[in-house]
């Protein structure tokens, strides 16, 4: 079901946030499907059942955003467009309120964070191109393994790992920053040597900027519906990795052992975790050079 709504407010502001303290996100639901999603229960509050397929559509955003930007309170803060959805999803190739939102962006030069699994952001190559002329843009794809097999199930709506890769190297030069999330690393599936390899090798060859990584966490109603993924789709693995998740975060021993393995790939790969968000200093610094 799709349902277009219309917002009050569409910028939200979440203390200690990553990367930055403000979100926007132009639909609820998200139809890229990932097992692990968090944000997959938030749907109860709105009297909804299914995330994955009910989409609210915020038809009137970009007119939103704009009258929020132009309040005189507002501090030009860096705004994380998506975050409790993919702002790319199916719906935008009918609704196309990114182009809107990026007019609205480009008024107020407001310094930006994108993040997405979609390779439908190419469609806006060129807008996003002229945008990063006038202020910050940090591009950010996450992904989690490079075996179809796996990526198919596990993240059913996204493209593929090596397109989310290329896309976001096209944006090399483009964007401020450049962010591969390798999120989550999920045990026994994308924990695999050549996986992890492979991310590091890619990320450092297409020239990509940053690489943050985090191991799959369950809790709450995820997880006992990732667990029933696990056991029908995987059923091979689901007894360890069922000892692995005796509580919501992995078993230590386990995570010690692939943090050991992730530092060394970031010393062999010289890749570092040390993506930041925009600072106050270098906004004043870097904007005022537009
Ligand atoms: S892309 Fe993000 S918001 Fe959408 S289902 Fe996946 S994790 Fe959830």
């Amino acid at each position: 079901m799709i349902k277009e709504i219309q917002s009050k407010k569409v910028l939200t502001h979440h203390p200690h946030a990553f990367p930055t303290n403000w979100d926007l996100n132009p639909y609820r639901g998200c139809t890229i499907g990932c097992k692990y999603c968090f944000a997959q229960y938030s749907h109860k509050y709105l009297g909804l059942d299914d995330f994955f397929k009910d989409i609210l559509v915020k038809t009137d955003v970009a007119q939103c955003l704009d009258l929020e930007l132009h309040q005189k309170s507002w501090k030009r803060e860096q705004i994380k467009i998506g975050g409790i959805t993919d702002l790319y999803q199916h719906a935008e190739k009918r609704y196309e309120l990114l182009p809107k939102i990026f007019d609205v962006i480009k008024k107020y030069r407001n310094p930006i964070f994108i993040q997405t699994k979609s390779n439908l952001i190419l469609r806006d190559f060129e807008i996003i191109k002229e945008l990063s002329k006038i202020t910050i843009v940090d591009i950010a794809t996450s992904i989690s393994s490079f075996d179809e097999r796996v990526r198919k199930v596990i993240e059913p709506g996204a493209s593929s790992a090596v397109e989310r890769m290329e896309m976001l190297a096209r944006f090399k030069g483009i964007a401020r920053k450049t962010v591969v999330g390798f999120m989550p690393i999920i045990p026994l599936l994308s924990d695999t040597d050549e996986n992890l390899e492979t991310t590091f090798r890619m990320t450092k060859e297409l020239g990509l900027d940053h690489l943050v990584t985090s191991i799959l966490f369950l809790r709450g109603e995820v997880k006992p519906r990732f667990l029933q993924t696990i056991q029908a789709r995987f059923p091979e693995i689901y007894s360890e990795f069922l000892q692995l998740y005796s509580r919501s975060s992995v078993d230590e021993k386990y995570a010690r052992n692939l943090y050991r393995k992730l530092e060394n790939l970031r010393e062999k790969h010289q890749l570092f975790d040390d993506y930041k968000a925009v600072t106050m200093t270098e906004k004043h610094t870097q904007l005022s050079l537009f």
